[in-house]
């Protein structure tokens, strides 16, 4: 059956068209949907009868059952979603002075095998449809009873290896009359597709590029992230100053510290003369242990030091909060789960 959370405004107006009902329905029903976040058709009750039972006969409401739910000490939490086809998949929910944020995931799985994620390493199952990427806001606002008010895409999976419908997803969640969340307040992060970032410079959209760098050389990149050997660094450098050039937007570039692997002055001087003149920021990360993993964190001495010596040299660099470390809900730590080992595991 069709999920209703799939449709953009104007989509659900052709389907409701194509029922024979008057598109403003689709208005009524958006508003259910992403504003009262309802769980039944039979909640519409500006609906007459005859067009809920219509509804239940073409759609379903992808409604995400909690498999499990854990708390930060910092009050992070973590869900774990049974997606309703025998795949879970993770979301985490932040706060901040400002508000709610959410990192959603976009794929069940990941291919692009960055050795430093758990999300690697799990068989790929498939991509998230719009819907059910929207689901997971919803479903965390209806359990937290909140708002959220910044999204990032940054869970498991690679958004630019589902591109269409994590677009799709964001054209959702920024109508107004839909999640009504402005672009400005939801970023991408992306390992490194090149053809998808000039995509994404064409599109119109306020969203906020976050590039997953980590490494200055190809050598040190390609061997933390495999995507690199297809996408190297001048490809991706030169897509990125595109992407500024055409949109005058701020690209943010997540750089993940591991001790005596990326961290060292050397690295830092190389990253300066990278990104030197571009409208960016430096997100540091604080390398995240992994089951398995052989990375390890930088010290902190080691990661102030790589701040300040960014900052110094005219490259405006943040260390980025670690949250929800404890539960595993921190970057790099997501990972789907199929349902008999969430079983297994309680
Ligand atoms: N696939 C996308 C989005 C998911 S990851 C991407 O690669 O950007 C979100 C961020 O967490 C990325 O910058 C990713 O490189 C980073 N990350 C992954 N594993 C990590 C770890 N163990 N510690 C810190 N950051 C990590």
């Amino acid at each position: 059956m069709k999920n209703i959370k799939d449709y953009t405004l104007q989509a659900l107006k052709n389907e409701l068209i194509n029922i024979g009902e008057k598109p403003y329905r689709a208005e009524q029903i958006f508003k259910w949907l992403y504003q009262e976040n309802i769980t039944s058709f039979d909640e519409m009750t500006n609906l007459s009868l005859d067009l809920r039972e219509k509804l239940k006969k073409e759609f379903t409401l992808c409604k995400f059952n909690i498999l499990k739910k854990q708390k930060s000490k910092d009050g992070t939490k973590k869900y774990l979603f049974d997606v309703l086809d025998g795949n879970a998949i993770e979301t985490v929910l932040m706060s901040y002075h400002h508000g709610y944020s959410i990192c959603v995931s976009s794929q069940i799985g990941c291919k692009m095998g960055c050795k430093f994620c758990a999300s690697t390493g799990i068989q790929f199952a498939r991509s998230l449809t719009s819907g059910e990427i929207i689901e997971q806001i919803l479903a965390v606002e209806r359990d937290s009873n909140i708002k959220v008010s910044n999204i990032v895409f940054m869970g498991i999976g690679e958004p630019f290896d589902n591109y269409d419908n994590v677009l799709n997803a964001i054209r959702i969640i920024n109508d107004p009359k839909g999640l009504n969340i402005g672009a400005r307040h939801i970023s991408i992060s992306t390992s490194g597709i090149v053809p998808r970032i000039y995509d994404l410079a064409n599109e119109d959209l306020q969203c906020t590029l976050s590039i997953s760098l980590h490494a200055t050389t190809n050598e040190k990149r390609s061997s933390m992230m495999p995507i690199n050997n297809k996408y190297p660094l001048e490809e991706l450098m030169k897509a990125c100053k595109d992407y500024i050039a055409k949109t005058n937007k701020r690209i943010s570039f997540e750089y993940a510290l591991a001790k005596d692997n990326n961290d060292n002055l050397e690295d830092a001087k190389r990253l300066v003369k990278l990104l030197k003149g571009m409208l960016c920021h430096v997100n540091l990360i604080p390398i995240n242990k992994i089951e398995n993993g052989s990375f390890v964190k930088s010290t902190n001495e080691n990661i102030i030091k790589f701040r300040d010596y960014l900052n110094d040299n005219g490259i405006v660099a943040t260390i980025r909060r670690e949250l929800g470390s404890d539960i595993d809900a921190a970057c790099g730590q997501l990972r789907k789960k199929n349902l008999k080992n969430c079983k297994e595991e309680e």
